[in-house]
């Protein structure tokens, strides 16, 4: 989409640690999908953002990506919040930079990024950022493909672990009505955005039940949360 690749990818760490946490935990949100969407597109023979099928290199990159941040993130975090460089810092931001922006430029999107472009049509998510909403697309993702219990719960426990949102109140519209989750899920199954990606045909039905689930998880687990 670009003439040229860029030179250098320099990204100086002390600069970083002096940035608001939320945005590094964001950040976290958005690699957080590269490898969901990426499997997807690698499943179902999809285009990356170039328009060709991605390489097994930006596969590979995609699965490090998420690796690293179930492995890095919640020390990260910590770290972030001291504003101390540590090497699981160090990782995080390579993570959330180089490995998700390569995974996905070169892996390719599919669910998780058309129900975050979905959800900006409400207004109540306005205050919140790009990366959280991803994660939110990213737990609907799963539901809509039912991924694995054990994936599932890697998830949520990593996003419980750094703070990440996790029900739809979290992202300012925990009162969504079922109205204004359809009109999310049209636009996310919107030609033109990813969603076709994903295995199978995808209905905005099918999407507004993945968000709903996904929430369900989410203040299931909030519960347990408050109960221990
Ligand atoms: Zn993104």
């Amino acid at each position: 989409m670009l003439p040229k690749n860029p030179d250098v990818v320099l990204v100086d760490t002390t600069l970083v640690v002096g940035a608001p946490v939320r945005l590094f935990v964001a950040g976290m949100g958005d690699a957080l999908s590269t490898w969901f969407e990426a499997e997807d597109c690698k499943q179902t023979g999809s285009a990356n953002m170039t328009g060709r099928v991605g390489s097994m290199t930006a596969y590979g990159l995609a699965r490090m990506c998420f690796d690293t941040l179930l492995a890095d993130g919640a020390a990260a975090k910590a770290a972030a919040s001291q504003k101390i460089v540590t090497p699981e810092f160090e990782r995080i931001v390579e993570a959330n930079t180089l490995l998700s922006g390569l995974g996905f430029e070169s892996g390719g999107l599919s669910g998780a990024h058309a129900i975050h472009n979905g959800l900006t049509a409400l207004e109540g998510t306005h205050g919140y950022w790009h990366g959280e909403k991803v994660a939110i697309g990213t737990q609907s993702l799963l539901m809509l493909t039912k991924r694995p219990r054990e994936i599932v719960n890697a998830v949520y426990g990593f996003c419980e672990a750094i703070g990440l949102p996790m029900t739809l109140a979290d992202i300012g519209i925990g009162d969504a009505t079922d109205d204004q989750l359809l009109e999310v899920a049209k636009l996310a199954c919107d030609p033109a955005d990813t969603m076709g990606n994903v295995p199978g045909s995808v209905t905005p039905k099918d999407v507004v039940a993945a968000i709903r689930a996904a929430d369900a998880e989410g203040r299931a687990r909030k519960a347990k949360q408050l109960a221990a």
